[in-house]
């Protein structure tokens, strides 16, 4: 990141369009977490550090899929019935000594270890026992009802890959392989803080013509969604050397810095030039709405994201722009943008175009079984409550002027998000 020069991005008065800016993001944005082992049992969300090659196969024995009966395929009438003798019990966990003997049907029960001889497996509903005798009906395919050694992960594989985030399926498989320590990308260190003279804690009161603080609160806990290790760093007042001197303490201990407000034009907005005079802004306007101005840039040596101050604009630039970011630093390495599914519009909608926009919306099931996107009433990027009561945002590409009410739209759900 610090090689980047100042004009890397398109400054001054053009937009910078949405797609252009991640391009750019992804290219100047690697890993910057060292690496730790863990146990398995606390992987939870954690980024995998290393390729994974199974150094054996699961499962590592052929074995019955079914309670039922094995035989070997060889003894069995092509045309109609054949009478086996009843042998012994084989339970899951208790594998059978030595080799199955010819012209034997062997209790078998899911999971047990097929014994060597015994290639297939009747049902048990589909056999009759009578005493010591078993009868099985003709036309099973060799090989039915049982699982071959190998056949979810054959010894050599690679299963799975460096930067992959570990969800509940992931840690059952390495398990399943056999291992209970792994290499991950220890967490990034994020600090997030607040900005203006007008935003109060709700631990105490807010004073006359001052609100309580809300951005803190979905930042700190988005971060955490994505696995990161958060620090706190409470409210800045609306005073450039503050913001510089907290600023730059908190580069020295974190991998990333976020603040919220104070990022515009205003008089009262201090963060660009206090980025600025400790290290560069990449970005700061791009074309998009809400959130126009979302700040990216270094503060000494630590990447640096500036969310705008109104809630909404700050949860949707986290949503769609600094969660790449995060999952770019934190090592993931692919699946990071969240998918968007095409769903029916529930309303009319024109725009200038130009921008690339983003609505809050409820998803409904309408009478024919399709879903339907309906926009929140109020539009504010400052209704929080909006989020609340959205199922996900409705996408508008940059070309896009006019929706009808039964047109086609991209969807991103909210819980895409933390996935
Ligand atoms: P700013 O970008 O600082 O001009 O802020 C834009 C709007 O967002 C103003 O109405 C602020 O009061 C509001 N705002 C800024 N920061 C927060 C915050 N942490 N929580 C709630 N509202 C905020
Ligand atoms: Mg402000």
């Amino acid at each position: 990141m610090s090689q980047l020069k100042n004009d890397c991005f398109a400054l001054g008065t053009n937009l910078v369009k949405f797609d252009y800016a991640l391009g750019e993001l992804e290219k100047i944005t690697k890993p910057v977490v060292d690496v730790e082992k863990i146990s398995i049992d606390s992987a939870l969300m954690r980024i995998l550090a290393e390729d994974i090659i199974s150094d054996r196969n699961v499962p590592p024995h052929n074995n019955s899929a079914v309670d039922g009966y094995a035989v070997s395929y060889d003894d069995l009438s092509e045309s109609g019935e054949t009478s086996l003798l009843l042998a012994e019990h084989i339970t899951a966990g208790h594998p059978l000594v030595g080799s199955a003997m010819r012209g034997k049907a062997y209790r078998i029960f899911t999971g047990a270890k097929m014994p060597i001889g015994s290639d297939t497996v009747f049902m048990q509903e589909d056999v009759f026992v009578d005493e010591n005798k078993v009868t099985v009906p003709a036309g099973i395919n060799l090989g039915a009802n049982r699982r071959l050694l190998g056949e979810d992960v054959a010894e050599g594989t690679t299963i799975l890959k460096r930067g992959q985030r570990l969800r509940p399926q992931e840690i059952g498989l390495l398990a399943s392989v056999g291992l209970s320590e792994i290499s991950v990308y220890k967490k990034l260190r994020v600090c997030v803080f607040s900005t203006g003279d007008e935003i109060y804690d709700p631990s105490g009161d807010a004073p006359d013509g001052c609100i309580f603080d809300a951005n803190r609160f979905t930042v700190i806990n988005s971060l955490r969604g994505l696995g990161c290790q958060v620090t706190d760093l409470g409210i800045l007042k609306d005073d450039e050397q503050t913001i510089r001197n907290s600023l730059e303490e908190a580069a020295v201990e974190h991998d990333l810095i976020f603040t919220s407000g104070g990022v515009s034009v205003g008089d009262e907005d201090h963060i660009k030039s206090a980025v600025e005079s400790l290290g560069n802004i990449y970005f700061w306007r791009l074309a998009i709405k809400p959130g126009r101005p979302i700040a990216f840039g270094q503060v000494l040596k630590t990447p640096f994201v500036g969310l705008p101050g109104n809630p909404v604009a700050a949860m949707v630039t986290f949503i769609r722009i600094a969660r790449f970011i995060v999952l770019r630093l934190s090592g993931v390495s692919d699946d990071i943008h969240p998918k968007l599914y095409r769903v029916f519009a529930g309303f009319d909608f024109s725009s200038r175009g130009g921008r690339r926009e983003w609505l809050r919306a409820q998803l409904k099931v309408g009478n024919n079984g399709d879903l339907y996107a309906h926009l929140f009433p109020a539009k504010g990027s400052g209704i929080l409550s909006s989020m609340v009561n959205s199922s996900g945002l409705v996408e508008i590409g940059e070309e896009m002027s006019q929706i009808r009410n039964g047109d086609l739209v991209n969807f991103l759900p909210f819980n895409e998000i933390y996935t």
